[in-house]
């Protein structure tokens, strides 16, 4: 098996799910007692969240160049960001080191186009919902067509991650303004939404849409479970 790398803590909140997810998909395919080679570097996320805000994207990919090279350093074999947001810097992390980075658009977009769907909704912060870093890659790379919400919307759904989601507050109210923005998203001609931020899942069930949600945290994570068993 091989060693899966975890750049996390962004937030501490849903890396806590993929190391579950991790497990649990090893041990579904590996046996019992089988459970996932990781290891996890995980950031103050106030660090991170306050870094974003400002804008200082420079500083940022210097702390996740620094994560990879100590995971790789410390016996990583694959790695993964876990975050979508932090997928900003793919390019310069993957070019930091030698081990392959999974890519968290690539396995969500897979199953997407293995569904049939190719006009699809994205719900995330709003560094991943205006940004191209995401969106182009669902597009140019995956052949999806990428509708966001409107500014209010946007704005709504980006305040609840980071006043609630990443602090573990879930409630009924956040829930129904994630519902209507999906409801409006699908009225525009979203055949499936994807929940392009690694919290999101901790709110949003799959009968809270009309259509189906694609969760990129549980994607990813078993997507890492591929890859890790994949080779010795
Ligand atoms: N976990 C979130 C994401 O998937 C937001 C936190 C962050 O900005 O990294 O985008």
């Amino acid at each position: 098996m091989q060693t899966i790398g975890l750049i996390g803590g962004m937030s501490w909140e849903s890396s806590a799910h993929y190391y579950r997810l991790l497990n649990e998909g090893v041990r579904d395919r590996s046996g019992p007692t089988a459970s996932a080679r990781c290891l996890l570097w995980s950031f103050d996320f106030s660090d991170i969240e306050a870094l974003q805000h400002r804008g200082d994207w420079d500083a940022l990919t210097a702390h996740l160049v620094d994560a990879a090279r100590w995971l790789e350093a410390g016996g990583a074999t694959v790695l993964l960001i876990c975050t979508n947001t932090m997928h900003r810097m793919a390019g310069a992390v993957q070019a930091a080191v030698g081990i392959p980075l999974l890519h968290i658009v690539d396995p969500t977009a897979e199953k997407i186009r293995q569904a049939g769907f190719r006009t699809i909704g994205l719900l995330g912060t709003a560094f991943t919902m205006e940004e191209g870093f995401y969106k182009d890659r669902l597009s140019e790379q995956h052949g999806l067509r990428v509708l966001i919400p409107g500014d209010q919307d946007r704005a709504a759904v980006h305040r609840i991650i980071y006043e609630e989601l990443v602090a573990g507050k879930i409630t009924d109210e956040a829930r129904a303004t994630y519902r209507a923005v999906i409801a409006r998203l699908v009225d525009a001609g979203a055949e499936a939404v994807i929940l392009g931020c690694t919290e999101i899942m901790l709110l949003v069930r799959p009968d809270d849409s009309a259509v189906p949600l694609f969760d990129t945290t549980t994607l990813h994570a078993l997507a890492a479970v591929d890859a890790a068993l994949a080779t010795p």
